[in-house]
């Protein structure tokens, strides 16, 4: 009887045990939902996070209008100086869709500017134009400025005339379209007579000796068609501003070659 009572006991210490486990096997399963619950809430972060990097996307394709070249290393270089107008890529930067490199705007057939950039003639360009005038008119040369700042619209009229005239393909060599045109910076001017024979006459050769000292480049310069975009146009200088037209004019290089830049249309 004893030994019954001792086996009952055992029995009973057994199933209180057994009991024990039951209590013990609930405490493991709300850690199974806390685990289920963390792996929940880590994909939580997990969104925001990953909606990040897409926006990041939108925003750099966004920016895609901007000159294709750059476009790739822009990407990742955007979200560092970014704004939304704003964007620097190396010597590039793009603030309002207009290009500056060393702050000096940059116009040719790969980079543009805005339709509604509308400066008219830059002042110091003038006065820098009038300085050089006053000079050459010291050594009695008569240089006047034939055509100075061209609005947008007034470029898309010209280029049209010409593509009209003579074809796309051959205005292109001589012609801006419009949003691509120096002329729309107001810091470039066609002097005289704007045709090929300026070149040997005595305001042209003076032009093309002096111009650096003003602040001025002969902008498309024979034989760098292929750099520049453009037919050879002694008639055309551009105002850098006096160190960098002398650094240039020195260099012996087109702007493009000094920038290290191309002129291309992306069509
Ligand atoms: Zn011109």
């Amino acid at each position: 009887m004893k030994r019954y009572i001792t086996l009952l006991a055992a029995l009973m210490l057994t199933l209180s045990l057994s009991g024990c486990e039951k209590e013990v096997a609930p405490v493991i399963q709300p850690e199974v939902e806390t685990e289920q619950t963390t792996s929940a809430v880590t994909t939580i972060p997990d969104g925001p996070v990953g909606l990040v990097p897409s926006t990041e996307g939108t925003t750099a394709s966004a920016e895609t209008t901007l000159p294709q070249e750059t476009t790739a290393e822009t990407i990742e270089t955007t979200s560092e100086t970014t704004t939304a107008d704003e964007y620097t890529n190396g010597d590039i930067t793009v603030k309002n869709g207009i290009t500056y490199i060393r702050g000096v705007i940059i116009v040719n057939k790969t980079y543009s500017l805005p339709s509604d950039y509308n400066p008219g003639v830059d002042k110091t360009a003038e006065d820098a134009f009038k300085k050089m005038q006053s000079a050459a008119a010291s050594e009695g040369l008569n240089i006047y400025i034939s055509s100075g700042f061209r609005s947008f619209d007034y470029q898309a009229g010209l280029y049209k005339r010409y593509a009209d005239r003579d074809g796309k393909a051959a205005a292109d060599r001589y012609s801006a379209r419009a949003g691509h045109s120096e002329h729309q910076t107001g810091l470039a001017f066609d002097l005289n007579s704007i045709d090929d024979s300026f070149a040997n006459t005595a305001e042209g050769k003076w032009v093309a000796e002096n111009c650096y000292k003003y602040g001025f480049i002969i902008r498309y310069p024979k034989g760098k068609e292929d750099v520049t975009g453009y037919m050879y146009e002694p008639w055309h200088i551009r105002y850098l501003g006096d160190d960098l037209a002398k650094e240039v004019y020195e260099s012996g290089k087109t702007l493009e070659e000094f920038f290290e830049i191309k002129s291309e249309y992306v069509e």
